[in-house]
């Protein structure tokens, strides 16, 4: 059941299990960027499909049990339910390393590659031949991958996260940049890019 807590510097309140609803909008959204990426890739050949379609198996196993076995959520719905599901597959691992972590934008280049790579397959694609269903493909996955997941992350995700508060090395990095941008526009608010 769901829970609320009041703390004192969040915006509202974090949540103790990510209500159904968070967690099937959030795994809505990572399986539409999922799809929009293999329908993409898929136009190279079954090959380079098959091989994409790894990759995104390999990365989502690796952040269940290199990730999410340290995190707070651990037997509970964040909001991409993962919590839950790494607890039905790999033992409980060290909370004390989850915010221990260092975290780079190196760190993030696995993730950016879920986008870079059919992004980069359709810009091939797209100098041998032109095709405007392929250039709508290609923006709606930028769109998806983009504000869609940055404003995800910001107003919900990381807003109401309760790992946040005791430590998150990818939240910190997020927040240092929005702090830089928000200064360098004369700015001090947070929100979707
Ligand atoms: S603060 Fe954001 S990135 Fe960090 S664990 Fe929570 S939801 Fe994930």
């Amino acid at each position: 059941m769901t829970r609320w807590t009041k703390k004192r510097e969040m915006p509202a309140a974090v949540f103790e299990s990510y209500p159904s609803w968070a967690v099937a909008l959030s795994n809505g959204l990572s399986l539409s960027i999922y799809a929009l990426g293999s329908v993409i890739v898929a136009r190279l050949g079954w090959g380079f499909l098959a091989a994409y379609l790894v990759f995104l198996a390999y990365l989502e196993v690796h952040l269940l049990a290199r990730g999410c076995v340290h995190c707070t959520y651990y037997g509970r719905a964040c909001f991409s339910g993962k919590g839950l599901v790494a607890s039905w597959l790999f033992k409980r691992g060290d909370p004390s390393r989850f915010a221990s972590r260092k975290f780079t934008w190196l760190s993030l280049l696995p993730d950016m590659l879920v986008v870079l790579i059919p992004l980069g397959a359709g810009l091939f694609l797209s100098i041998r031949r032109f095709d405007w269903l392929l250039l709508s493909l290609m923006v709606g996955l930028i769109i998806l991958a983009f504000p869609g997941n940055g404003c995800v992350r910001g107003r919900l995700a990381c807003r109401y996260c309760r790992q946040r508060e005791l430590g998150c090395p990818a939240e910190e990095l997020f927040r240092r940049r929005e702090r830089e941008r928000a200064r360098s526009r004369g700015l001090t608010t947070q929100g979707c890019p």
